[in-house]
Protein backbone atom coordinates (compact mmCIF):
# COMPACT_ATOMS: atom_id res chain seq x y z
CA UNK A 1 0.00 0.00 0.00
CA UNK A 2 1.05 3.53 -1.11
CA UNK A 3 1.41 5.68 2.28
CA UNK A 4 -0.76 8.91 1.83
CA UNK A 5 1.86 11.34 2.81
CA UNK A 6 6.17 11.50 3.21
CA UNK A 7 6.07 12.94 6.36
CA UNK A 8 3.49 13.27 9.56
CA UNK A 9 4.12 15.66 11.63
CA UNK A 10 2.52 15.16 15.23
CA UNK A 11 2.92 18.43 16.90
CA UNK A 12 2.50 22.33 15.09
CA UNK A 13 4.56 24.55 17.71
CA UNK A 14 7.93 26.13 16.83
CA UNK A 15 9.49 22.34 16.08
CA UNK A 16 6.99 21.11 14.00
CA UNK A 17 5.99 23.85 12.14
CA UNK A 18 10.19 24.37 11.08
CA UNK A 19 10.12 21.01 10.34
CA UNK A 20 7.01 21.13 7.76
CA UNK A 21 8.54 24.65 5.98
CA UNK A 22 11.64 22.42 5.48
CA UNK A 23 9.79 18.88 4.71
CA UNK A 24 7.50 20.58 2.03
CA UNK A 25 10.90 22.54 0.72
CA UNK A 26 12.17 19.07 -0.36
CA UNK A 27 9.42 18.27 -1.69
CA UNK A 28 7.87 15.61 0.26
CA UNK A 29 4.26 15.65 0.93
CA UNK A 30 3.97 16.83 4.81
CA UNK A 31 1.08 17.09 7.11
CA UNK A 32 1.02 18.49 10.43
CA UNK A 33 -1.35 17.64 13.01
CA UNK A 34 -1.79 19.82 15.76
CA UNK A 35 -4.52 19.20 18.05
CA UNK A 36 -5.61 22.92 19.56
CA UNK A 37 -4.03 26.09 17.67
CA UNK A 38 -0.59 25.74 15.96
CA UNK A 39 2.08 27.99 17.92
CA UNK A 40 2.58 25.59 20.76
CA UNK A 41 4.39 27.74 24.18
CA UNK A 42 4.96 30.59 22.46
CA UNK A 43 0.74 31.29 21.86
CA UNK A 44 1.82 31.71 25.86
CA UNK A 45 4.45 34.05 25.66
CA UNK A 46 4.10 37.50 25.04
CA UNK A 47 7.37 39.56 24.39
CA UNK A 48 10.13 36.94 23.39
CA UNK A 49 13.14 39.01 23.63
CA UNK A 50 15.64 36.07 23.25
CA UNK A 51 14.64 34.94 19.47
CA UNK A 52 17.84 36.36 17.17
CA UNK A 53 16.68 38.52 14.35
CA UNK A 54 13.89 40.52 16.54
CA UNK A 55 16.61 43.31 18.72
CA UNK A 56 12.89 45.10 20.08
CA UNK A 57 11.24 41.95 20.77
CA UNK A 58 8.59 39.78 18.95
CA UNK A 59 5.06 38.59 20.29
CA UNK A 60 4.80 35.18 20.73
CA UNK A 61 1.12 35.00 18.78
CA UNK A 62 2.45 37.13 16.22
CA UNK A 63 5.91 34.87 15.26
CA UNK A 64 3.35 31.53 15.40
CA UNK A 65 0.63 32.90 12.50
CA UNK A 66 3.93 33.24 10.63
CA UNK A 67 5.22 30.16 11.03
CA UNK A 68 1.95 29.04 9.98
CA UNK A 69 1.61 31.19 6.97
CA UNK A 70 5.17 30.78 6.04
CA UNK A 71 4.89 26.57 6.32
CA UNK A 72 1.28 26.37 4.65
CA UNK A 73 2.91 28.85 1.36
CA UNK A 74 5.57 26.16 0.62
CA UNK A 75 2.19 23.49 0.58
CA UNK A 76 1.95 21.96 3.70
CA UNK A 77 -0.83 20.56 4.81
CA UNK A 78 -2.21 21.48 8.55
CA UNK A 79 -5.10 19.43 9.92
CA UNK A 80 -6.62 19.90 13.55
CA UNK A 81 -6.81 16.27 15.15
CA UNK A 82 -5.49 15.14 18.08
CA UNK A 83 -3.05 12.11 17.96
CA UNK A 84 -3.78 8.97 20.00
CA UNK A 85 -1.58 6.10 18.78
CA UNK A 86 0.96 5.23 16.27
CA UNK A 87 2.18 2.15 15.10
CA UNK A 88 5.64 2.96 13.58
CA UNK A 89 7.00 -0.77 13.37
CA UNK A 90 7.15 -1.12 9.64
CA UNK A 91 7.98 0.74 6.56
CA UNK A 92 4.62 2.53 6.03
CA UNK A 93 3.66 3.98 9.36
CA UNK A 94 0.17 5.12 10.39
CA UNK A 95 -0.56 7.68 13.01
CA UNK A 96 -4.40 7.68 14.26
CA UNK A 97 -6.23 10.63 15.51
CA UNK A 98 -9.40 11.33 16.38
CA UNK A 99 -10.78 12.71 13.35
CA UNK A 100 -8.85 10.23 11.38
CA UNK A 101 -5.91 8.21 10.15
CA UNK A 102 -2.92 9.11 8.58
CA UNK A 103 -0.21 7.18 6.52
CA UNK A 104 3.32 7.96 5.90
CA UNK A 105 7.16 6.64 5.52
CA UNK A 106 8.49 9.16 8.43
CA UNK A 107 6.56 10.57 11.66
CA UNK A 108 8.14 13.45 13.13
CA UNK A 109 7.35 13.54 16.69
CA UNK A 110 6.77 17.77 17.86
CA UNK A 111 4.44 17.43 20.57
CA UNK A 112 6.33 19.48 22.94
CA UNK A 113 5.25 19.76 26.93
CA UNK A 114 2.59 21.21 29.03
CA UNK A 115 3.22 23.10 32.46
CA UNK A 116 3.28 21.03 35.15
CA UNK A 117 0.63 21.38 38.08
CA UNK A 118 0.21 21.89 41.93
CA UNK A 119 -1.57 19.45 42.77
CA UNK A 120 -3.07 21.07 45.47
CA UNK A 121 -6.88 21.47 47.19
CA UNK A 122 -8.33 24.58 45.25
CA UNK A 123 -6.11 24.30 41.96
CA UNK A 124 -8.72 22.25 39.81
CA UNK A 125 -11.63 23.99 41.55
CA UNK A 126 -10.36 27.60 40.45
CA UNK A 127 -8.35 27.24 37.37
CA UNK A 128 -9.97 30.10 35.24
CA UNK A 129 -11.43 31.66 38.23
CA UNK A 130 -8.03 33.11 39.76
CA UNK A 131 -5.80 30.34 39.15
CA UNK A 132 -3.75 30.44 35.95
CA UNK A 133 -0.85 28.85 34.06
CA UNK A 134 -0.31 32.00 31.58
CA UNK A 135 0.15 35.49 32.26
CA UNK A 136 -0.05 36.57 28.53
CA UNK A 137 -3.89 35.09 28.08
CA UNK A 138 -4.86 36.01 31.56
CA UNK A 139 -3.16 39.17 33.11
CA UNK A 140 -5.97 41.66 31.96
CA UNK A 141 -8.21 39.85 34.13
CA UNK A 142 -6.18 40.96 37.26
CA UNK A 143 -5.71 44.64 36.67
CA UNK A 144 -4.30 46.56 39.75
CA UNK A 145 -4.35 43.16 42.09
CA UNK A 146 -1.99 41.77 44.15
CA UNK A 147 -1.07 38.41 42.58
CA UNK A 148 0.98 35.83 43.36
CA UNK A 149 3.18 33.80 40.94
CA UNK A 150 5.02 30.34 41.89
CA UNK A 151 8.48 29.07 40.89
CA UNK A 152 11.49 30.41 40.28
CA UNK A 153 12.85 29.70 36.95
CA UNK A 154 12.64 31.57 33.83
CA UNK A 155 8.84 31.34 33.18
CA UNK A 156 8.24 32.37 36.77
CA UNK A 157 9.69 35.50 36.61
CA UNK A 158 9.43 36.39 32.68
CA UNK A 159 5.57 36.13 33.05
CA UNK A 160 5.66 37.52 36.59
CA UNK A 161 7.48 40.83 35.27
CA UNK A 162 5.08 41.04 32.39
CA UNK A 163 2.08 41.07 34.87
CA UNK A 164 3.75 44.54 36.72
CA UNK A 165 2.67 46.36 33.83
CA UNK A 166 -1.22 45.66 35.15
CA UNK A 167 -1.44 44.46 38.51
CA UNK A 168 -0.22 46.33 41.70
CA UNK A 169 2.34 43.73 43.09
CA UNK A 170 4.08 40.53 42.19
CA UNK A 171 4.69 38.32 45.59
CA UNK A 172 7.14 35.68 43.86
CA UNK A 173 6.25 32.08 46.28
CA UNK A 174 9.61 30.05 45.72
CA UNK A 175 9.94 26.69 47.65
CA UNK A 176 14.17 27.54 48.23
CA UNK A 177 16.09 30.74 48.67
CA UNK A 178 17.45 30.64 45.45
CA UNK A 179 16.32 31.35 41.85
CA UNK A 180 16.90 29.30 39.20
CA UNK A 181 16.22 31.55 36.33
CA UNK A 182 18.77 33.32 34.25
CA UNK A 183 20.57 36.03 35.62
CA UNK A 184 19.30 38.59 33.78
CA UNK A 185 15.38 38.12 34.68
CA UNK A 186 16.80 37.41 38.31
CA UNK A 187 18.10 40.81 37.94
CA UNK A 188 15.17 42.65 36.54
CA UNK A 189 12.83 41.11 39.08
CA UNK A 190 14.88 41.75 42.34
CA UNK A 191 15.12 45.41 41.04
CA UNK A 192 11.14 45.98 40.12
CA UNK A 193 9.29 48.02 42.71
CA UNK A 194 6.48 45.95 42.17
CA UNK A 195 8.17 42.49 42.71
CA UNK A 196 8.33 40.85 46.04
CA UNK A 197 10.03 37.41 47.04
CA UNK A 198 8.57 34.67 49.67
CA UNK A 199 11.33 32.19 49.80
CA UNK A 200 11.29 29.26 51.22
CA UNK A 201 7.51 28.92 50.90
CA UNK A 202 5.12 26.79 49.53
CA UNK A 203 1.59 26.27 48.53
CA UNK A 204 -1.06 24.03 50.55
CA UNK A 205 -3.83 25.05 49.70
CA UNK A 206 -5.82 27.59 47.06
CA UNK A 207 -8.94 29.17 48.62
CA UNK A 208 -11.62 31.12 47.41
CA UNK A 209 -15.09 31.68 46.76
CA UNK A 210 -16.27 31.49 43.57
CA UNK A 211 -12.86 32.88 42.43
CA UNK A 212 -9.25 33.12 44.54
CA UNK A 213 -9.69 35.13 47.41
CA UNK A 214 -6.38 33.82 49.43
CA UNK A 215 -3.74 30.83 49.98
CA UNK A 216 -2.24 28.66 52.95
CA UNK A 217 1.32 28.72 52.66
CA UNK A 218 4.14 26.45 54.31
CA UNK A 219 7.46 27.67 55.34
CA UNK A 220 9.54 24.67 54.44
CA UNK A 221 12.10 24.87 57.11
CA UNK A 222 10.19 25.59 60.04
CA UNK A 223 7.25 24.00 58.87
CA UNK A 224 4.99 26.94 60.12
CA UNK A 225 1.98 28.01 58.21
CA UNK A 226 0.39 31.67 56.96
CA UNK A 227 -2.33 32.62 54.59
CA UNK A 228 -1.96 35.30 52.15
CA UNK A 229 -5.12 37.11 50.69
CA UNK A 230 -4.91 37.13 46.83
CA UNK A 231 -6.92 37.55 43.76
CA UNK A 232 -4.84 35.55 41.68
CA UNK A 233 -1.95 32.64 41.27
CA UNK A 234 0.06 31.93 38.30
CA UNK A 235 1.61 28.72 38.51
CA UNK A 236 4.91 27.98 36.70
CA UNK A 237 6.83 25.13 38.05
CA UNK A 238 8.56 23.74 35.63
CA UNK A 239 7.23 21.07 31.98
CA UNK A 240 6.42 17.85 31.02
CA UNK A 241 6.54 16.52 27.80
CA UNK A 242 3.65 15.76 26.13
CA UNK A 243 4.96 11.73 25.21
CA UNK A 244 2.30 9.33 27.08
CA UNK A 245 0.69 8.11 23.65
CA UNK A 246 4.26 7.11 22.43
CA UNK A 247 4.87 5.04 25.62
CA UNK A 248 6.64 1.23 24.64
CA UNK A 249 6.80 2.69 21.27
CA UNK A 250 9.99 4.97 21.10
CA UNK A 251 12.82 4.72 24.29
CA UNK A 252 12.23 7.26 26.62
CA UNK A 253 14.49 8.80 29.63
CA UNK A 254 12.75 9.18 32.98
CA UNK A 255 11.29 12.04 32.48
CA UNK A 256 9.29 10.76 29.82
CA UNK A 257 11.41 12.85 27.18
CA UNK A 258 12.07 11.00 23.77
CA UNK A 259 15.78 9.76 23.06
CA UNK A 260 17.13 11.30 19.82
CA UNK A 261 20.93 11.48 18.33
CA UNK A 262 21.99 14.47 17.05
CA UNK A 263 20.06 13.87 13.84
CA UNK A 264 16.72 13.54 16.08
CA UNK A 265 16.20 9.59 15.21
CA UNK A 266 14.54 7.84 17.68
CA UNK A 267 14.93 4.31 18.55
CA UNK A 268 12.87 3.05 15.44
CA UNK A 269 13.89 4.11 12.05
CA UNK A 270 11.98 6.61 10.21
CA UNK A 271 10.93 8.32 13.41
CA UNK A 272 12.38 11.71 14.18
CA UNK A 273 11.91 13.28 17.34
CA UNK A 274 12.08 17.39 17.41
CA UNK A 275 11.67 20.10 20.32
CA UNK A 276 11.29 20.51 23.71
CA UNK A 277 9.57 16.65 23.61
CA UNK A 278 13.12 15.34 23.33
CA UNK A 279 15.67 14.13 25.71
CA UNK A 280 18.30 17.33 26.68
CA UNK A 281 16.42 20.02 24.68
CA UNK A 282 17.45 23.16 25.95
CA UNK A 283 13.84 24.58 25.74
CA UNK A 284 14.41 27.69 24.05
CA UNK A 285 12.34 28.96 21.03
CA UNK A 286 15.98 28.72 18.75
CA UNK A 287 16.74 25.20 19.25
CA UNK A 288 12.63 23.97 18.81
CA UNK A 289 13.35 25.52 15.46
CA UNK A 290 16.80 24.47 14.89
CA UNK A 291 15.82 20.48 16.16
CA UNK A 292 12.76 20.94 13.53
CA UNK A 293 14.97 21.82 10.67
CA UNK A 294 17.74 19.02 11.48
CA UNK A 295 14.68 16.08 12.32
CA UNK A 296 12.78 17.51 8.38
CA UNK A 297 16.97 17.06 7.01
CA UNK A 298 16.80 14.24 8.69
CA UNK A 299 13.85 12.70 7.34
CA UNK A 300 14.38 13.43 3.87
CA UNK A 301 17.68 11.62 4.14
CA UNK A 302 15.76 8.25 5.39
CA UNK A 303 13.34 8.56 2.56
CA UNK A 304 16.11 9.39 -0.11
CA UNK A 305 18.46 6.83 1.19
CA UNK A 306 20.67 9.95 0.65
CA UNK A 307 23.51 10.09 3.23
CA UNK A 308 25.71 13.28 3.90
P1 LIG B 1 11.99 25.27 35.37
O1 LIG B 1 13.19 25.96 34.85
O2 LIG B 1 11.99 23.79 35.51
O3 LIG B 1 11.65 25.93 36.79
C1 LIG B 1 10.62 25.43 37.57
C2 LIG B 1 10.61 26.17 38.89
O4 LIG B 1 9.51 25.69 39.66
C3 LIG B 1 11.88 25.92 39.72
O5 LIG B 1 12.27 27.10 40.34
C4 LIG B 1 11.42 24.86 40.72
O6 LIG B 1 12.05 24.98 41.95
C5 LIG B 1 9.96 25.19 40.91
N1 LIG B 1 9.15 24.01 41.22
C6 LIG B 1 9.14 22.82 40.58
N2 LIG B 1 8.23 21.99 41.13
C7 LIG B 1 7.67 22.67 42.15
C8 LIG B 1 6.66 22.35 43.10
N3 LIG B 1 6.04 21.17 43.09
N4 LIG B 1 6.31 23.29 44.01
C9 LIG B 1 6.93 24.49 44.00
N5 LIG B 1 7.89 24.86 43.12
C10 LIG B 1 8.26 23.95 42.21
O7 LIG B 1 10.67 25.57 34.49
P2 LIG B 1 10.28 26.85 33.61
O8 LIG B 1 10.54 28.10 34.32
O9 LIG B 1 8.89 26.54 33.14
O10 LIG B 1 11.23 26.78 32.37
C11 LIG B 1 11.24 25.60 31.55
C12 LIG B 1 12.33 25.72 30.51
O11 LIG B 1 11.99 26.74 29.57
C13 LIG B 1 13.68 26.09 31.09
O12 LIG B 1 14.67 25.41 30.39
C14 LIG B 1 13.77 27.57 30.85
O13 LIG B 1 15.10 28.05 30.74
C15 LIG B 1 13.02 27.70 29.53
N6 LIG B 1 12.43 29.06 29.43
C16 LIG B 1 13.21 30.05 28.93
C17 LIG B 1 12.74 31.33 28.85
C18 LIG B 1 13.64 32.40 28.30
O14 LIG B 1 14.74 32.09 27.86
N7 LIG B 1 13.26 33.65 28.30
C19 LIG B 1 11.44 31.64 29.28
C20 LIG B 1 10.66 30.62 29.81
C21 LIG B 1 11.18 29.33 29.91
P3 LIG B 1 13.61 24.58 42.15
O15 LIG B 1 14.38 25.73 41.55
O16 LIG B 1 13.75 24.47 43.62
O17 LIG B 1 13.78 23.28 41.43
Amino acid sequence: MDPEYDVVIVGGGAAGLSAALYSVRAMLKTVVLERIACGGQILLTGDIENYPGFPKGVQGPDLAQLYEEQARRFGAQIKLDEVESLDVAGPVKRVKGAEGEYTARAVIIATGGEHNKLGVPGEEEYAGRGVSYCATCDGNFFRDMDVVVVGGGDSALEEGLYLTRMVSSVTVVHRRDQLRASRILQQRALEDPKVRFQWNTVVKQIHGNGSVEGLSLEDVRTGETSQMKTGGIFIYIGFHPNTAFLKGLLAMDNGGHVVADLRMATSVPGVFACGDVRQFSDRQLGSAVGDGIVAALSAYRYLTGEHS
